[in-house]
């Protein structure tokens, strides 16, 4: 923008507000509003914002989604509720038959019987507990993941690469859980009063590392990714990245039409791992204003630095879950300890109480846990409609994410059980987004 003198700035604010206000008649007579020549053309006059009817633009779009289909996805979105709660009870059930029955203790003598060195005692130990805390929780993990994801349509593997992706993620659990568990453990030995600051602070290296290497060394494990070549969709994807000040050179492409039917697209990765990408039932079902707007708020993540707020706010999490472990804990063992045969904190067998314990308090912060990713997604929502203008795609690719979440919960079901604004807020507010802009003079 070149710069302007400044007697002309105020006539030229003057002719704003005289437009803004004065847009509904001037389209209707056609007639030039304010000095001549500096008057918004009638062909890019804004419509009335007052006939732009938010409420009822949202329900139109709610509309479009056929009854049949909003039944199932919400009997779906629901069906998650209670697996959210039967999820948390199988597992104590079993972590608590693994202590009870001495299961713990016995796998934990195996393990000293087969090696004296104390780190490789707690690795032998967990790929025990791995392997049977997998088999007993296969019933529920396969309904979950296979059975109830077909149910409802929205899973096209087949049992085979469902089946080749569990054992998979098993292999990656024994190898790096083994050094993670072996490492924690280590810390409570090593440091008996303040075990539970010095296992915050490595989980919290952990997650770092974790989330680092994850695009482009576990992801690739199990979806294909190749930088996305179709020019006509990572032009204006690029165009935009650089006008936020997005670093990006290429957009990705996720393969996720072989496992399942969901669109989807997200950021991961920090420094130089962090990436934006989309999957392909997106590109191939989306048109390129959702596209565009999907895009956008991905980006949105990007700018406004969310990765970095997740990890401290997941920091203060870690320190308060280690403080009430190191509490909890102690109660536990010095009332039952003796009957469960576990030594002490430093004893691996006590594994099952620490991640029934663990359970419990991230079962409890299930509402908190998601309030803190909704609050950023509402901002990434904002931030894309934006940065990509395009309210109609960020609408219809909610539609299209209604699929498999609930659209028009009540706001106590959101808060509770929402990780992502609800479709009706998400359409809602990009309608409200185009409301405001059809009253700026600047509206295309
Ligand atoms: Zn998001």
């Amino acid at each position: 923008m070149t710069s302007l003198p400044i007697a002309s700035i105020v006539p030229a604010v003057f002719v704003a507000l005289v437009v803004t206000f004065a847009a509904p008649a001037a389209a209707q007579s056609g007639a030039p509003a304010g000095r001549p020549g500096l008057a918004v053309p009638t062909t890019a006059a804004a419509p009335a914002p007052a006939r732009f009817d938010v409420e009822a633009a949202t329900q139109a779009y709610l509309a479009q989604i056929p009854p049949a289909a909003k039944a199932r996805s919400d009997a779906y979105f629901e069906g998650g509720y209670w697996l959210t709660l039967w999820d948390f009870l199988y597992g104590a059930a079993l972590l608590l038959a693994l202590l009870a029955f001495g299961w713990s203790v016995r796998m934990r003598a195996m393990a000293e019987r087969l090696t004296r060195f104390r780190p490789l005692q707690t690795m032998v130990y967990w790929v025990q507990y791995l392997a049977i805390t997998s088999v007993l929780g296969f019933p529920l993990a396969y309904y979950e993941g296979f059975v109830r994801e077909h149910q409802y349509g929205l899973a096209t593997q087949s049992f085979g690469l469902w089946f080749g992706d569990q054992m998979k993620s098993l292999l990656l659990g024994a190898v790096f859980g083994a050094l993670i568990v072996s490492l924690l453990v280590g810390v409570v030995r090593r440091f008996e009063r303040t075990w539970w600051i010095w296992g915050a602070a490595v989980t919290m290296v952990v997650a770092i590392l974790g989330i680092l290497i994850s695009p482009v060394y576990i992801v690739p494990l199990f979806n294909d990714v190749k930088p996305l070549q179709d020019p006509k969709v990572t032009a204006p994807i690029l165009s935009m990245a650089r006008a936020n000040g997005i670093p990006a050179r290429d957009v990705f492409e996720l393969e996720e039409s072989k496992h399942s039917t969901r669109v989807s697209a997200n950021v991961s990765g920090f420094g130089n791992t962090m990436r934006i990408s989309l999957n392909d039932n997106l590109l191939e079902r989306a048109s390129l204003d959702e596209i565009e707007a999907v895009m956008a708020h991905e980006m949105g993540h990007y700018v406004l630095n969310h990765v970095y707020k997740s990890l401290m706010f997941f920091f203060i999490v870690i320190v308060a879950a280690f403080a009430y472990l190191q509490w909890s804990v102690n109660v536990v063992l010095a009332r039952w300890g003796g009957r469960l045969g576990i030594r002490g904190i430093g004893d691996t067998a006590v594994l099952p109480l620490v991640m029934l314990l663990m359970s419990v308090f991230f079962f409890v912060l299930t509402p908190v846990m998601n309030t803190m990713v909704r609050v950023q997604e509402v901002e990434a929502d904002m931030f894309g409609l934006n940065a990509s203008g395009r309210p109609d795609g960020m609408a219809k690719a909610a539609v299209q994410l209604s699929e498999y979440r609930k659209m028009s919960p009540g706001p106590v079901e959101e808060w509770i059980f929402y990780d992502h604004p609800s479709g009706w807020h998400r359409i809602h507010a990009a309608m409200q987004w185009k409301a405001e802009h059809l009253a700026s003079p600047e509206a295309p």
